[in-house]
């Protein structure tokens, strides 16, 4: 890996994004580090770029289409392409102890429909190469489909989520989109969804989803030009999130995404990590 090689972190102005960016740049990569917030998000690029690191800032908000827009046209005009994308920007607003699904609007905008935006937008800027450019998500384990707990209950739907045959885009999207109509008519309690972290973790499931329909859609894509996509969990960090509460430290937490982004050789796409290992969905 040399400073030619491009990577892109969404949200990275702090947490887990910042120290992905902060390892992928000590490995000699030129990191793009993006931050809704242009002042923090500099700020935070200032704080790497003094410790000598290839870092460069650009504002984008990972559901605002403008943004993402001239985020991708600066990518072009400044480096013509990238050849990884690691997809951390997220929100979470309920507690171990509260669950809200107040602002599933929101949790799902961002962390599953947001997290397909910029797949969808940079794709045409991942540079072809043998080792393949790489997409890591950040998801949750809480986003497990056939965990023993905190799962959907719906046995025919999870079947279906599960199924080469039958995952589809439209699949995920028209899951995502009953829960949030349930949670506008009252009814999401009945609707046999994730019992804790409900709209976070129906997100991050849908994040694993997309994961496996993108990985099967990049595998016909011919040799030369591969596109490697694959999903982690980093554990319950300490982060804002986690309200600093977590038992992973930020740098273990960032370990798996830099891990899965620049894997030699081993064309591992479509799966599920944590901690350097794979897991089931
Ligand atoms: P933080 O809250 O510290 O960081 C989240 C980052 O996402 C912030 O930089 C935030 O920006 C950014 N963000 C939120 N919405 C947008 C948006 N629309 N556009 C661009 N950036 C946005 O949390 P973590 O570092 O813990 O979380 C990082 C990722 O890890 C998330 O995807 C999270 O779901 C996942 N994760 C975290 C776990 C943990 O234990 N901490 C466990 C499992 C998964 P801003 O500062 O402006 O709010």
């Amino acid at each position: 890996w040399t400073s030619e090689t491009i990577a892109v972190v969404t949200g990275a102005n702090r947490g887990i994004g910042f120290e992905i960016v902060h390892q992928l740049a000590l490995h000699g990569l030129t990191v793009i580090l993006t931050s809704r917030e242009t002042a923090v998000g500099e700020e935070a690029a200032k704080v790497l770029q003094e410790g000598g690191l290839d870092v460069v800032f650009h504002q984008l908000d990972i559901v605002d289409p403008p943004s993402i827009e001239s985020c991708v046209d600066w990518i072009k005009e400044t480096y013509g392409g990238i050849d990884i994308l690691v997809n951390n920007a997220g929100v979470n607003f309920s507690t171990g102890s509260e669950n809200s699904v107040e602002s599933a609007d929101k949790v799902i905008g961002t962390n599953y429909f947001g997290t397909k935006n910029m797949i969808k937008a940079m794709i045409p800027l991942m540079r072809p190469s043998e080792a393949g450019a790489r997409i890591v998500n950040v998801s949750s384990r809480l986003g497990r489909l056939n965990g023993r707990k905190n799962r959907i209950e719906n046995l025919d739907l999870r079947k279906k989520l599960d199924d080469e045959e039958t995952l589809t885009e439209e699949l995920i999207d028209e899951t995502v989109n009953t829960f949030l109509e349930q949670v506008k008519d009252g009814t999401w309690i009945e609707g046999g969804w994730p019992q804790t972290f409900t709209d976070y973790s129906l997100s991050k499931l849908a994040v694993n989803a997309y994961t496996r329909v993108m990985a099967r859609i990049f595998a016909e894509r011919p040799e030369g030009e591969k596109i490697y996509i694959n999903c982690y969990c980093p554990g319950w960090v300490k982060t804002a999130m986690t309200g600093w509460a977590g038992h992973v430290s930020i740098e273990e937490g960032a370990d798996t995404a830099v891990w899965l982004s620049l894997l030699p050789d081993q064309f591992v796409s479509g799966k599920f990590f944590s901690e350097r290992r794979e897991i089931h969905f």
